[in-house]
């Protein structure tokens, strides 16, 4: 039977098309319940962090804020979308990425951000990467679909963006084809297959489908350290 990790709900409904995959009582989809999968895994989350978790999800979000108390840092640029019990600041990352402090996180954490900035995405991945601590983790997830990437920041409708990047507030698309040659400049990329770390009948059990569960996906996340940047002096 299906269940969500984050919640423990049994109840799933179909979303953007794909059948069963969000969890009726905390929102989480695939990629949610991959991400707790793999901060588990990995032991990444640990009472007295501090995190900033931009776009929180739900369950990730209160997981995280139990978890690590009071160090739980949640933002994004309209905090009044988000529950209240998750306290999210206000935070532009086309403007205020920059004056993020230097290491101080022991984790960094977004999901399907991205796409949606109206900016230069490796600047802000070069600022949240800066903003970790030596020996913390920045842990993203960005959609990356067939073909080519492609960007556009000019005044496009919503009906053009939904077109060209498949939601109608998105600026842009990653593509499987030359991803070494936009986010693969900036960092390995090197996925931990969903299948080492959960048998099939748990992956099948979370709602994750199997062509997410080896490689690299729009359901799948990087889990770089300090280290991993490529853009040094
Ligand atoms: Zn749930």
């Amino acid at each position: 039977m299906s269940i969500c990790n984050l919640c423990g709900s049994h109840s799933f409904k179909d979303f953007n098309g794909r059948a069963l995959a969000m969890c009726v009582d905390c929102g989480s989809v695939e990629r949610t319940r991959a991400l707790k999968l793999i901060l588990d895994a990995k032991g990444l989350v640990r009472a007295g962090m501090r995190v900033m978790h931009l776009a929180p999800e739900t369950g990730i979000g209160r997981y995280l804020k139990a978890t690590v108390g009071d160090g739980y840092e949640s933002y994004d640029i309209d905090p009044s979308r988000y529950a209240a019990d998750l306290d999210v600041r206000r935070m532009d990352l086309v403007t205020d990425v920059e004056g993020l402090p230097g290491e101080a996180y022991d984790l960094v954490l977004h999901s399907h951000v991205m796409e949606h900035l109206p900016c230069n995405e490796t600047a802000v991945l070069y600022h949240l990467h800066r903003a970790i601590k030596p020996t913390g983790f920045h842990v993203f997830c960005v959609p990356i679909h067939h073909g080519y990437y492609e960007s556009d920041l000019g005044r496009l409708t919503p009906t053009e963006r939904e077109k060209r990047f498949f939601q109608n507030d998105h600026v842009r698309r990653f593509g499987r084809e030359d991803i070494e040659r936009t986010i693969g400049m900036l960092f390995p990329l090197a996925v931990t297959d969903l299948d080492q770390l959960a048998t099939a009948d748990e992956l099948r059990d979370l709602g994750i489908p199997e062509l997410a569960w080896r490689g690299i996906s729009s359901h799948n996340f990087f889990v770089l350290g300090k280290d991993d940047l490529k853009l040094r002096p």
